[in-house]
């Protein structure tokens, strides 16, 4: 089922869009299934489910940090994660640069946009992105390769669109000069519409593993 929901996933969608497969709450075992396929970008949101993993797990995985970040929490992760999608405040950014270089290593990131209509989403707002921006390149030992942005819990088209296209136009503008590579959005339910709208990574879950408890 694994296999062949992620073999169906990537046929959806064009070869340039990095699908992650979102294995929080999932046993290690669905992670192999998909690993042995081939498959090496997966997803968790929780620091300490994402090292349990880690440690048991082969090691060529890309462990992707999609979830909040505690700045406390950074320091287990630092050493191997590959990316960290949910950077949402200065302090966040600062305390993952001081634990990439006592790692002695670049970590790269995504800045966090708040795109949702719910007030429980985390991010920054566009001018709070652009105020970072303008400053990061302080920065020696986190990259900021571009943006994450979550959409509302919500079936309206319309909506989802209007909310996607803001994030995409943001990133477009800003994308050269940053040297960005990476607008991670979209999810099982709307990944589509996210594709179609410039994203080039997904986050997807319950489409791949079924369905969390
Ligand atoms: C859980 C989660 C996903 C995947 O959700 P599905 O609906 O199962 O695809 C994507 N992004 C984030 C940030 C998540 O927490």
């Amino acid at each position: 089922m694994i296999v062949a929901n992620l073999k169906q996933l990537k046929k959806d969608v064009p070869a340039a869009v990095t699908v992650v497969a979102v294995s929080k709450t999932k046993p290690i075992d669905a992670i192999q299934q998909a690993h042995k396929a081939g498959h090496l970008d997966f997803g968790e949101n929780k620091v300490q489910e994402l090292c349990q993993k880690h440690e048991t797990l082969p090691t060529d995985i890309r462990w992707h940090m999609i979830g909040h970040l505690q700045r406390n929490k950074v320091k287990y992760i630092a050493p191997f994660v590959h990316l960290i999608h949910g950077v949402d405040s200065e302090r966040l950014l600062n305390e993952i640069n001081k634990q990439g270089a006592k790692n002695n290593r670049v970590i790269d990131v995504l800045l966090q946009i708040h795109i949702a209509e719910e007030s429980t989403k985390f991010g920054f707002s566009y001018a709070e992105a652009e105020a970072i921006l303008s400053k990061a390149n302080t920065h020696e030992n986190v990259s900021i390769t571009g943006l994450m942005g979550m959409a509302s819990n919500t079936d309206n088209n319309a909506q989802l669109t209007s909310e996607f296209s803001e994030l995409q136009d943001f990133y477009n503008k800003l994308q050269a000069s940053n040297n960005w590579t990476t607008l991670s959005m979209g999810m099982s339910n709307d990944y589509k519409l996210a594709v179609s709208l410039g994203s080039t990574m997904i986050r997807v879950g319950s489409l791949i593993f079924g369905s969390r408890n």
